[in-house]
């Protein structure tokens, strides 16, 4: 009887130990406490379903993100609403304390990068590409390149150790056309959870119903009521398929799982990451199935 149990534990050891190599460990990293949430949470919400780890980094604080608040005290307030959205999504959200709309890509900061994609074990980053109306995205993708690469060098931040392979390093998707349109290498059919990404991003409060709205002269259409907020939302942030991206879920899906989609997530695979086979990228990305 002692034998049975110590040979299944032993066994149940084994599995286990299985299962753990087997975690995909993501990064994304976003300017702001809501950029990742836009751009990669509908794919961090199925990554953290199927029992991988996903960490969100807002490289700011976002202390100029509102028009009646501002500072420390809102500061305090976005990373409260990034801990409930973190919760909603189900990863852990990370917010840097570095002033919004005043990011600058500078050394410290690569560094302080370099060890939380070391910490994370990353297999996967995610952050923006350097092209965009906003200084802090842009820099924030400058220093995501700089730290490809540079998360293998021992004698960089020796004080973390370093990677043993270099991450695969993925742009979010954007609608800027110079210098280059954005590729969508790879697109995540987000349709069956877009409700809990909607959910999950309206914990951002003073955001999407206080401080987006008032930038885009719609802050009295926002509604009051919590079920009418989030349907509102919904419609708000509803991300259009275009011709590539259709393309890219075909690829990645097939046809008929393609033709069903209504709300995707799309990435472009940056060229200073790890250069990832379609194999590679679909052990990577496990809601593609085999
Ligand atoms: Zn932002």
């Amino acid at each position: 009887m002692k034998k049975t149990v110590l040979i299944l534990f032993t066994l149940f050891g084994f599995i286990t130990a299985g299962i753990t190599q087997e975690k995909i460990n993501i990064v994304v990293i976003g300017a702001h406490p809501d950029d990742c949430d836009i751009d990669a949470g509908g794919t961090a919400i199925q990554f953290a379903k199927l029992g991988h780890k996903v960490l969100f980094v807002s490289v700011t604080n976002g202390d100029a993100g509102h028009h009646e608040k501002g500072g420390g005290a809102l500061a305090k307030i976005r990373m409260a609403e990034a801990q409930e959205a973190g919760k909603r999504f189900g990863v852990t959200y990370k917010v840097l304390d570095h002033h919004d709309g005043e990011l600058m890509p500078t050394l410290d900061i690569r560094l302080q990068i370099i060890r939380l994609i070391r910490e994370w074990n990353a297999d996967v980053v995610i952050g923006p590409r350097p092209n965009d109306y906003h200084p802090d995205h842009r820099n924030t993708g400058i220093l995501i390149q700089d730290a490809a690469y540079m998360v293998i060098v021992p004698n960089v931040a020796p004080d973390t150790p370093p990677l043993k392979k270099n991450p695969v390093f993925l742009y979010t998707e954007d609608g800027f056309q110079k210098p280059t349109p954005f590729e969508p290498d790879i697109a995540v059919d987000i349709t069956d959870v877009y409700d809990q990404k909607v959910y999950a991003m309206a914990a951002h409060e003073s955001q999407f119903f206080e401080w987006l709205p008032w930038t885009s002269g719609k802050l009295d259409e926002v509604p009051k009521g919590e079920a009418e907020r989030l349907k509102w939302l919904a419609e708000q942030r509803k991300p259009r398929i275009d011709e590539k991206e259709k393309q890219s879920l075909i690829k990645w899906y097939g046809e008929e799982k393609a033709a069903n989609t209504k709300y995707a997530e799309a990435f472009e695979i940056c060229e200073y990451g790890r250069r990832p086979s379609d194999e590679e990228i679909r052990e990577l990305f496990p809601m593609f199935g085999k």
